[in-house]
C-alpha cells in the first residue's frame, strides 16, 4: 500500500449537478472527500450527500462474483452463459425479443458500448434507461422546439438573472449546490427575484420571492398565460421571433385566451399573484426559467416544457447571459445517456431513427451489421412487452426498476417470469436482483473510470481511486466481453475507457461539419493520457468548449429556425372523492433506492422512516393524529408509513417519498400506487399525478429499537430500518398484540433461552421495555408502546457501541437519557449532527436570529451548507416565541 496520500479529481455520482470531488486515498487505507474548489460545477461545494461519499464505500451488501441462479461461478461460464441466451433468444425469436434497461449512474463509456451492441449488432432499439423516468419528457421538448436535445445555457446564468423561475423543482434538496449557488447570488444581489412554482411550500421556497401553489399539472396553463402576458405587455422580441424561430402565429394565437382569471381558476393560483409574476417576466429581460421532475413527470410533461419554452423563444430570452429556459437532470450522467442513445428513441450522438441519412451515418461508422431500424420500446412498455411474454431475455443495469417503475409490483411480476433476466449491479440484494438468473458483479463510484455530463453539457472525468474488489468488473468490460462472445469481437474490443471515448467523440465529429449539436471534434485526438488528464468541458466542444448556443440562433432544424409548438394546457388534476393526489419525489440526504445512502448512518439521521406528508386539515379529518401510521392504497397496491403534517403540503394532495424498498421497509415502495400512465411524447410516466386513498392504521403497539444487527422482521407489520453508527435504528409496529411478549422479542432477535435478556413490563399500560447487552454493550434494546414510542432517538442510537455499568443498563432499559443528555431531536445539520431541538433551544433560549448566528453557536449549516434552508425555516417558526 502506498504510504503517501494520493488525491485523484472525480465527480459526485449523484445527482445532475456533477459536482467536482476530490477523493484522498490515505495511507490506512481510508478516503476522504471534500469538493474541488477547481471544478465549474460547485467551486468546492459539496451537499450533504457528496460530503458522505467516503462513508459509502464499505464492501457490506456488495456482489463481488457473478452468480448464477445464486451459485458463485467465474466470469466466463456466467459471460458465456448470457452470451448463449441472448443469441438463442435472438435466433428463435428475433432481436425485438431481447432488451437492455440502464441506468443515468452508467458513465458514458458504459452505455456508449451498450448502445452499440443493442442498436448496431444485435438490431433491436429495445435499449432504454432509467433516465425515462427522469427527463424523457425535456428530450422530447427540446427536440420539438430545437431541432435537438439541447440545454441552451450554464449554471452561470442562473448566478446572472434577475429573475428566477424554479418549476417543479426542490432544488433546496435536490440539487443543493445549485440552490447554494443561487442563495449566494441573491444575498449578494437581493434585487434578484426568485419565483418557485411547486404545489408544495418546499424549502426551496425559503428564498423565494413569490411561491405558486399551483394544482398538479396547473403549470401549463400559467404558462400559456405567461405567453399571452408577455406578448399584452410589450415583452416580444420581434426580431428574434422573425429572424430565428417558426410557428409563433399559431402559438399566440392559442395563448391569447389565457387571461389572468382563467389562469387562476386552471391554476387554483390567487389572480394577484399571477399577475405579479407575469408582470415580473414581462419587464426582466434577464430571466431563467428552471425545471426538473415536477414539468417532465406528467401526461402533459413534453408539452409543458414547450409551454416554457415558448416563452423564451417570445421574448428571445435564450442563448445570453443570464437568460434562458434550463432542464436540470436529476441523475449523475443522464446527459450522457442522452449523447450515446441510451434512450429506446435515440440512435447514438444525438442522431436520429427518423433520419435515413443518420441510421446510415452510424451503420457505416460502427460498420454495424444490423442496425436497428426503428426506436425500441419505452420503460413502461418495455416491461409490458416482459409482462406479455414478447421480451424473453433483460438485462438490466445499475437500477431497481421492481421499485422506482410505476405499477412497481408488475415489474416485480414481469421479471418473476421473464424467460432469462441478467442484472449488472455493485449491490448484492435489491428487490430487483432477487429476480436475476445471472448477477453480474460491476465496479462502483471510486473503482470505475470514465466520464459523465452535467446539467450543462459539461464533460468530467469520473476517476478511480480504489482498486475493484474481488471479482467486480466495469460495465464497459462486462459488455464488451458478452458481445465478442456473441461473436462481435471486433467491434468491442476495447481495452480501456479512452479507446471507447476516442470512438464516441469520433462518432460525434463523423461527417457533423456543425450539423449537429452534439459535437466532440475537439476531443476526437485525445490519447491516453489526455483523455486521463481531461479538464472538465462542455460540449459541442470544436476548438473548445461552449457556454451557450442559441443567443444568435442556429438552432439544429432544416432551416435552422426553432419551432413554437402549440400546446394545449391539460386539466389540472383534481382527484375523485375521498381521493388524494399523490405526489412523489426525494427527500434531502438519500438517494434513489438507498444502496449507498443508506450506508450512511449521517444521512439516515435526517429521516429515517418513509412518510406520508399530509396537511394537517385533511389529517383531522381522516382521523390521522402526528406520527400515527397511514395506509394509501388504490387499485395498484396499498402502502403503510409514517404520518408527517405540516401545511407546507397543500389540502388534497400527499407527498410520499420514492427511497424506501423492500430491503428497508416493510410496505413502502410508493411506485406501487402509481398508475403507469405516460407523456404521449416522451414515454415519460406521471410520477406525480397517481390518486391514492388515505386512512389512518391503528397498530395494537408500537415500537422503537437500536440493535448491532438486523432482526427477523418476517410477520411484523410495520417496520423501517436506518443505519446508526454501529448498528441499527428500527421503527415497528404490529396490528396485533402478541399473546407473549418475551417468546416474540426471543424469536424477534434469534435469542437462546438461556440468555439474561432484561425487560420491564406494565401491562396495564401496554408498556415493554426489553435490552441485551454482551460484555457491557448493547446486542439491542427495544422499546414497546400502545402510541409512538417517546424514546430520544438520537439518544439511543448512541448507546449501541458504548460500554454501560448497571446504572446506564437500568437507564437504557428504560428508555431515558440522563439528565446530562437532553434530546437533541431529529438530525437537521447531517455533517454534525445537530438536532431540531437543539436548534430551537439556541433560537429561543440563545437568542439566535438567524442561520449564521445558529452556525457560529452550534456549527450546524457551516460545512455542506444542504441544511441551512431548513435551519432558516426553524428559525422562522421559533422567532415569534423568542421575542416574547
Ligand atoms: S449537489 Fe450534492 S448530490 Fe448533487 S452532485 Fe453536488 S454533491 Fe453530489
Amino acid at each position: 500500500m502506498s504510504r503517501t496520500p494520493r488525491t485523484v479529481k472525480t465527480t459526485c455520482p449523484y445527482c445532475g449537478v456533477g459536482c467536482g470531488v476530490l477523493a484522498t486515498r490515505h495511507a490506512d487505507g481510508k478516503v476522504t472527500v471534500k469538493g474541488d474548489p477547481d471544478h465549474p460545477a460547485n467551486y468546492g461545494r459539496l451537499c450533504s450527500k457528496g460530503s458522505a461519499l467516503d462513508e459509502t464505500l464499505s464492501l457490506d451488501n456488495r456482489l463481488l462474483y457473478p452468480e448464477i441462479r445464486g451459485r458463485r461461478a467465474v466470469w466466463d461460464e456466467a459471460l458465456n452463459l448470457v452470451a448463449k441466451k441472448f443469441t438463442e433468444t435472438i435466433e428463435k425469436y428475433g432481436p425485438d425479443s431481447v432488451a437492455l434497461y440502464g441506468s443515468g449512474q452508467l458513465l458514458t463509456e458504459d452505455y456508449y458500448v451498450a448502445n452499440k451492441l443493442m442498436k448496431g449488432f444485435i438490431g433491436t432499439g429495445n435499449m432504454d434507461t432509467n433516465s425515462r423516468l427522469c427527463m424523457a419528457s425535456s428530450v422530447a421538448g427540446h427536440k420539438r422546439a430545437f431541432g435537438t436535445d439541447t440545454v441552451p445555457g450554464c449554471y452561470e446564468d442562473l448566478e446572472q438573472a434577475d429573475l428566477l423561475v424554479l418549476v417543479g423543482t426542490n432544488l433546496a434538496w435536490c440539487h443543493p449546490v445549485l440552490y447554494q449557488r443561487i442563495a449566494t447570488a441573491k444575498e449578494a444581489r437581493p434585487e434578484m427575484k426568485v419565483v418557485v412554482i411547486d404545489p408544495r411550500r418546499t424549502v426551496t421556497t425559503d428564498i423565494a420571492d413569490l411561491h405558486l401553489p399551483v394544482a398538479a399539472d396547473g403549470d401549463a396553463a400559467l404558462f400559456a398565460g405567461l405567453l399571452s402576458a408577455c406578448v399584452s405587455g410589450g415583452a416580444l422580441d420581434h426580431d428574434y421571433i422573425s429572424d430565428h424561430t417558426d410557428g409563433f402565429t399559431e402559438v399566440r394565437d392559442r395563448a391569447r385566451d389565457w387571461t389572468i382569471d382563467k389562469v387562476a381558476k386552471a391554476t387554483g393560483v390567487s389572480a394577484r399573484d399571477i399577475a405579479t409574476f407575469y408582470g415580473w417576466f414581462v419587464r426582466t429581460e434577464k430571466a431563467v426559467t428552471i425545471y426538473s421532475q415536477g414539468v417532465n413527470q406528467s401526461v402533459a410533461g413534453t408539452d409543458k416544457v414547450n409551454a416554457i419554452i415558448n416563452c423564451h423563444l417570445a421574448t428571445g430570452r435564450i442563448g445570453s447571459p443570464g437568460m434562458g429556459p434550463f432542464s436540470v437532470t436529476g441523475q449523475p450522467n443522464a446527459m450522457g445517456g442522452r449523447e450515446v442513445g441510451g434512450l429506446a428513441n435515440m440512435l447514438a450522438a444525438h442522431m436520429d431513427f427518423a433520419s435515413e441519412d443518420d441510421r446510415d451515418r452510424v451503420r457505416r461508422f460502427w460498420d454495424a451489421p444490423a442496425l436497428a431500424e426503428k426506436p425500441g420500446l419505452k420503460a413502461v412498455d418495455m416491461f409490458r412487452a416482459i409482462e406479455e411474454g414478447q421480451i424473453k431475455a433483460v438485462w438490466i443495469m445499475a437500477t431497481n426498476p421492481v421499485d422506482s417503475l410505476p405499477e412497481a409490483d408488475r415489474a416485480r411480476a414481469a421479471l418473476a417470469k421473464c424467460d432469462f433476466v441478467v442484472v449488472s449491479d455493485i449491490i448484492a440484494k435489491t428487490d430487483t436482483s432477487e429476480w436475476a438468473h445471472v448477477r453480474l458483479p460491476a465496479a462502483g463510484w471510486g473503482e470505475k473510470d470514465g466520464t459523465v455530463t452535467n446539467s450543462e453539457r459539461r464533460i468530467s472525468r469520473q476517476r478511480a481511486f480504489l482498486k475493484l474488489p474481488e471479482a467486480a468488473k466495469p460495465d464497459w468490460w462486462i459488455i464488451s466481453e458478452v458481445a465478442k462472445r456473441m461473436g462481435f469481437g471486433e467491434a468491442f474490443d476495447y481495452r480501456s475507457p479512452a479507446e471507447i471515448f476516442a470512438e464516441h467523440a469520433a462518432l460525434s465529429a463523423f461527417e457533423n461539419n456543425g450539423q449537429r449539436d452534439f459535437d466532440l471534434s475537439g476531443l476526437t485526438g485525445l490519447d491516453a493520457k489526455a483523455y486521463d488528464e481531461l479538464v472538465p468541458v462542455q460540449w459541442p466542444v470544436r476548438e473548445e468548449g461552449t457556454k451557450r448556443l442559441f443567443g444568435e440562433g442556429g438552432y439544429f432544424t432544416a432551416d435552422g429556425k426553432a419551432r413554437f409548438v402549440a400546446v394545449t394546457p391539460p386539466e389540472p388534476v383534481t382527484p375523485a372523492p375521498g381521493q388524494f393526489v399523490l405526489n412523489t419525489g426525494r427527500v434531502r440526504d438519500h438517494w434513489h433506492t438507498m444502496t449507498r445512502t443508506g450506508k450512511s448512518a449521517r444521512l439516515s439521521a435526517h429521516i429515517a422512516e418513509p412518510f406520508a406528508e399530509l396537511h394537517p386539515e385533511d389529517a383531522l379529518a381522516l382521523g390521522v393524529t402526528p406520527a400515527s401510521l397511514v395506509r394509501l392504497s388504490n387499485d395498484n397496491g396499498s402502502i403503510i408509513v409514517r404520518a408527517l403534517l405540516s401545511d407546507r403540503q397543500q389540502r388534497g394532495s400527499v407527498f410520499v417519498p420514492m427511497h424506501w424498498t423492500g430491503q428497508n421497509a416493510a410496505q413502502a415502495r410508493v411506485d406501487t400506487l402509481v398508475t403507469a400512465i405516460t407523456d404521449p411524447f416522451s414515454g415519460q410516466p406521471a410520477l406525480k399525478m397517481s390518486e391514492a386513498r388515505i386512512s389512518p392504521v391503528t397498530p395494537a403497539w408500537y415500537g422503537f429499537a437500536v440493535a448491532r444487527q438486523k432482526p427477523d422482521l418476517a410477520g411484523v407489520d410495520y417496520w423501517a430500518l436506518a443505519t446508526a453508527e454501529s448498528g441499527l435504528r428500527i421503527e415497528l409496529a404490529g396490528l396485533e398484540t402478541p399473546a407473549d411478549w418475551d417468546a416474540f422479542v426471543r424469536n424477534m432477535f434469534n435469542i437462546d433461552a438461556d440468555a439474561s435478556l432484561l425487560s420491564v413490563h406494565d401491562s396495564r399500560a401496554n408498556k415493554h421495555n426489553f435490552a441485551l447487552f454482551e460484555d457491557g454493550e448493547v446486542v439491542f434494546a427495544l422499546f414497546i408502546a400502545p402510541t409512538p414510542v417517546p424514546v430520544s432517538r438520537q439518544w439511543a442510537v448512541g448507546q449501541i457501541a458504548e460500554q454501560h455499568e448497571d446504572q446506564t443498563r437500568a437507564r437504557i432499559l428504560a428508555g431515558r437519557p440522563g439528565a446530562d443528555m437532553p434530546d437533541a431531536g431529529a438530525i437537521v445539520c447531517a455533517c454534525y449532527q445537530v438536532g431540531i431541538n437543539t436548534i430551537v433551544e439556541a433560537v429561543v433560549g440563545g437568542g439566535c436570529a438567524n442561520v449564521d448566528q445558529i452556525g457560529a453557536a452550534l456549527k450546524a449549516g457551516t460545512n455542506c451548507g444542504s441544511c441551512r434552508a431548513e435551519i432558516k425555516g426553524i428559525i422562522d417558526a421559533n422567532r415569534l416565541q423568542a421575542a416574547e
